[in-house]
């Protein structure tokens, strides 16, 4: 018999920490799981769930004014706020009862603490002060969203982690950044009605993705009558009896009842022991991890986004999963973080998998670009200005796939079905033999003939 408590203890309890410790436990392995929240984590609790949730209740309000060009007559509509936020905290409490009560029909022993390494076996538990040994340790901490702390007033904004528990729907929101999150809020906002702005420090929203993609998204934004600042960034935050002024480095003065920092996020290791167990952290204080999401100190691993790898649920959770398959389950493998489909829940929505344009150009020095952008025949009759963009890129000597961009409605349930033709290496050939589903906007896809563009470096 082991002097070990458990086989492994996981610290953090959200997506990749509960599918490491469910599956290390069926595998036969005693485990252990500490965390300091709530089970869920990020996803189920302040990220993907609660935000769809969101996303979906500010879309109505165009789906009514749409309405009117199929004939329909919609009274006269209201929002209320708490009653989403009910339904949605009812939604979320129900799901986090699902992941407890999965960990322990799996035979997982929970423990609601905060969690800290003291050694390369050991967790102190912070709230009854319990040390608990273990023979690996899996950090699942994930991530927090990044503060500008030398902005001055910059205690009066929120972030990701307050957005879901606000008393009111303000009714001016700027939200700063240009990334994924802070483009869902800012639709997600507007939807509801809320005078918003997005300002960011950057050329153009949602860097890292394709450049046609940004650039559409920007204008589609700007018809919903969001105001959209690029280069632009706070230089202080100012509170006043009206609520808060947002003061730029350009000397603009914007006035919002909220002011949203969604400017990225850190990994979360600031305090948890690491540099006492030795463990090897990256300038953004990441962990350093093999492909086997080991660390350098042998019994310590980590999955997620403390690893600032892929910072996605689907991701953390496939490292976890193939964590506890590998060490327990005798079953060797590691996450594949190449050619991720991935959907951005802005308004429209975007889809996106495989290369950029500009990605694809520097690898391959030649790309055809199939790009189609058009009124969504919906459209036709609700009158609305609203444009959909297909692109897909393609390599002219092999006619593979690298990357199809869509941006328009579902286009992540379309990108999740699209991941799976170009992981199996589809080439346009493939794309042209398949017979069009009509009448779908998706038949774009199978229906451009000619290159739009034929770029060679
Ligand atoms: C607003 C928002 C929207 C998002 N939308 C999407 C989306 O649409 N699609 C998508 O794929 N991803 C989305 N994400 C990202 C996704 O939430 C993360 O990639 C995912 O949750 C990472 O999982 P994880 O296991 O690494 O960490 P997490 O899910 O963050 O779990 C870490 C857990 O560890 C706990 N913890 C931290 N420190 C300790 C400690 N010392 N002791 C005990 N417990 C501790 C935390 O409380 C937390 O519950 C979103 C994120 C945010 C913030």
């Amino acid at each position: 018999m082991s002097d070990f408590d458990f086989d492994l203890f996981v610290i953090g309890g959200g997506s990749g920490g509960v599918r490491a410790a469910r599956i290390a436990a069926t595998h036969g392995a005693r485990v252990g799981i500490a965390e300091e929240y709530r089970y869920g984590g990020t996803c189920v609790i302040r990220g993907c769930v609660p935000k769809k949730l969101m996303v979906y209740a500010s879309r109505f309000s165009e789906e009514f004014e749409d309405a009117a060009g199929f004939g329909w007559q919609v009274g006269e509509s209201s929002f209320d706020w708490e009653r989403l936020i009910d339904a949605k905290d009812r939604e979320i409490a129900r799901l986090e009862g699902i992941y407890r009560r999965n960990l322990e029909r799996s035979g997982v022993e929970l423990f609601d603490t905060r969690a800290v390494l003291e050694d390369a076996h050991t967790v102190h538990l912070l709230t009854d002060g319990r040390r608990i040994r273990a023979e690996r340790i899996l950090i699942a901490v994930g991530a927090t969203p990044n503060v500008d702390a030398t902005l001055p007033g910059g205690e009066h904004v929120i972030t990701s982690n307050e957005v879901f528990h606000l008393a009111d729907l303000p009714k001016r929101v700027i939200v700063a950044g240009g990334g994924y999150i802070a483009v869902e809020f800012a639709g997600i906002f507007a939807g509801l009605g809320a005078e918003t702005t997005l300002i960011y420090r950057g050329e153009e929203v949602l860097r890292g993705f394709d450049d046609d993609l940004r650039q559409v998204l920007h204008e589609e934004m700007e018809k919903k009558g969001i105001r959209v600042l690029c280069g632009d960034v706070f230089s202080s935050i100012e509170k006043t009896e009206d609520g808060l002024i947002g003061h730029t480095r350009k000397g603009e003065a914007l006035h919002a009842d909220k002011i949203m920092f969604a400017i990225g996020r850190r990994p979360n290791t600031a305090g948890l022991g690491l540099e006492a167990a030795g463990v090897e952290l990256a300038s953004s204080g990441a962990i350093i991890v093999d492909e086997a999401s080991q660390t350098n100190v042998p019994s310590i691993y980590a999955v997620g986004d403390v690893t600032d790898r892929v910072n996605l649920t689907p991701v953390a959770i496939r490292e976890g999963h193939a964590f506890a398959d590998s060490v327990y389950g005798g079953k060797q493998w590691s996450a594949d973080h190449s050619m991720i489909p991935t959907a951005v829940f802005s308004q429209p929505e975007i889809g996106t998998v495989g290369l950029t344009q500009a990605e694809a150009l520097e690898k391959y020095g030649a790309v055809d670009v199939y790009k189609a952008h058009f009124r969504p025949m919906k459209h036709t009759l609700s009158g609305r200005d609203e444009k959909m963009l297909m692109k897909v890129l393609v390599e002219p000597e092999s006619d593979k796939v690298l990357g199809v961009h869509i941006l328009g409605h579902d286009a992540g349930e379309l990108v999740q079905v699209l991941g799976i033709a170009l992981r199996m290496g589809a080439t346009k050939a493939d794309f042209d033999a398949t017979m069009a589903v009509h009448p779908t906007a998706a038949e774009e896809l199978v229906t451009m003939r000619e290159p739009t563009e034929r770029l060679r470096a």
